[in-house]
């Protein structure tokens, strides 16, 4: 079988790969499971050197790297080179900060000495999504390197390029063969991977279906798990605001990554005193984008990164605004050859249309209008997501009760929600469990043991 990276600015192929055969993961398996008898034992400073390198790597070549993203998913080629340094930085951080985050726990008892040992697990495999294709393998594979864990990667079909160019660096910046491998198979080899006993743990980020699937095999495994999964974050906009800096964020929030992020703000809930004023200028802004060639420093919005996800996200337009919802600009595919949707804004949306319930994975912004906080923070709880969420208000009482009681694994207050080294990040209900980056993504895969030594 073939595994195809197209380009959907343009709809050409770029590159067939062949995908492992069976023996081929099995050979993986085997030798990452040796490896990491060697690599859990190599010292924090020899993993640290490995690292930095790894990330001098990705700043000295970002210019390759952030082409190859922009040609495999169409991301626009600025914001590849952004996304190119921000894993150059989580690489550093984990270098900087993986000894210390896995010192020992002194806990004092009757014993002559009692603490807590942090080890690594072992084989993690990682089942990741084509939206950031470096970025969500990095934030995963820097940490776990670091703990001493060796990682399999199960990248998106339509990403081969990037799943292997990620191995290059990581054995290029002289991790051992076998520390960091791609495999290039379909999902449905997943599950045979996952009952492997050599494999001790996987992560997924990407769709509530696949993380149900995963979850359930690594149920029936004993195996732990961390799920990043879908969002329709919540945007409150109150009347306090600077209503200037709220149609910034509101812009770059639902457009970056060409609209395909799951933190994206997704459900701009508008207080009614500023609803008409937020929704004339986020309409006047939205007609402005420009949405062409991802390559063109001009370019706010490259093409979606599948024709099947454009197709789905014009499907759920259609069918919102049949269900009542009007369509205030966009919602366009007829741009040229490649997978191009312009973007959208829908408003006054009926609890029936798709809009309301499902998540909108690319640029179209929902339109809700309340009269109190309450209702709005009511709006904003009514998903079954609960990734993050963030206000625009200058009132303290505001920002207090939304940080209380948005169910979300973040509240960014007048700002987007957004990833970082430093922070954890996760999310509640369907938006999966278990954290990623902080100390926390670094301790998910480690055997916090105890000893007490009397
Ligand atoms: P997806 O279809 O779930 O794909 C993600 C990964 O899971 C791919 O590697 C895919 O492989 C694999 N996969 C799909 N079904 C599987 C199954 N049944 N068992 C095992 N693996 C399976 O997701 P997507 O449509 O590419 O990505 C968009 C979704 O990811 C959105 O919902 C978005 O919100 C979410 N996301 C979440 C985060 C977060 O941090 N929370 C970040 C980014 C994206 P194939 O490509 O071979 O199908």
């Amino acid at each position: 079988m073939m595994m195809k990276s197209i380009n959907p600015a343009t709809g050409k192929e770029i590159k067939a790969y062949n995908e492992h055969t069976k023996d081929d993961v099995q050979n993986a398996i085997t030798l990452a499971h040796d490896t990491f008898q060697k690599h859990r034992l190599t010292s924090f400073s020899e993993r640290k050197a490995l690292m930095m390198k790894a990330a001098d790597i990705l700043d000295s070549e970002k210019e390759k790297w952030g082409e190859l993203l922009t040609s495999e998913m169409g991301k626009t080629y600025k914001s590849a080179i952004v996304e190119v340094e921000k894993c150059a930085l989580v690489c550093r951080h984990y270098a900087d900060q993986a000894e210390h985050i896995m010192q020992d726990e002194i806990i004092e008892t009757e014993a002559s000495s009692s603490y807590v040992k942090h080890l690594p697990i072992g084989v993690v495999l990682a089942v990741m999504p084509w939206n950031f294709p470096f970025w969500q393998v990095f934030r995963f594979a820097a940490p776990a390197l670091m703990a001493g864990n060796v990682a399999l990667l199960k990248h998106a079909s339509n990403v081969p390029g990037s799943a292997l160019a990620i191995e290059e660096i990581f054995n290029r910046a002289g991790f051992a063969n076998g520390c960091f491998q791609t495999l290039l198979i379909g999902s449905e080899k997943v599950e045979a991977i996952l009952k492997d006993d050599r494999i001790r743990a996987a992560t997924l980020t990407g769709s509530e279906p696949a993380g149900r699937s995963v979850a359930a095999t690594c149920g029936s495994e004993i195996k732990t798990t961390v799920l990043e999964l879908g969002g329709s974050d919540a945007f409150i906009v109150m009347p306090s605001a600077d209503m200037e800096l709220a149609i910034d964020k509101a812009i770059t929030g639902r457009t970056m990554n060409n609209g395909q992020s799951c933190i994206a703000a997704k459900r701009f809930i508008i207080h009614a005193d500023i609803y008409e004023e937020f929704k004339d200028k986020m309409v006047a802004r939205f007609k402005a984008l420009k949405v062409g060639n991802p390559m063109d420093d001009e370019t706010d919005i490259g093409p979606m990164a599948l024709k099947q996800i454009r197709d789905e996200l014009y499907e759920q337009v259609e069918a919102s605004v049949k269900a009542g919802a009007k369509l205030l600009c966009g919602g366009d595919v007829s741009n040229g050859e490649g997978y191009f949707y312009t973007p959208a804004i829908l408003a006054d949306i009926p609890e029936d249309a798709p809009a309301y319930s499902e998540e909108l994975f690319g640029p179209v912004a929902s339109l809700y209008k309340v009269e109190s906080l309450d209702d709005a923070i009511k709006l904003a709880n009514a998903t079954r997501f609960g990734l993050g969420s963030a206000i625009m208000t200058q009132d303290a009482k505001e920002i207090e009760i939304a940080c209380r009681d948005l169910e979300a694994g973040s509240t960014f207050v007048n700002a987007n929600v957004a990833s970082d080294p430093r922070l954890p990040f996760g999310g509640v209900k369907s938006s999966g469990y278990g954290r990623e980056l902080c100390s926390d993504g670094l301790l998910e895969f480690v055997n916090r043991k105890t000893i007490s030594i009397s």
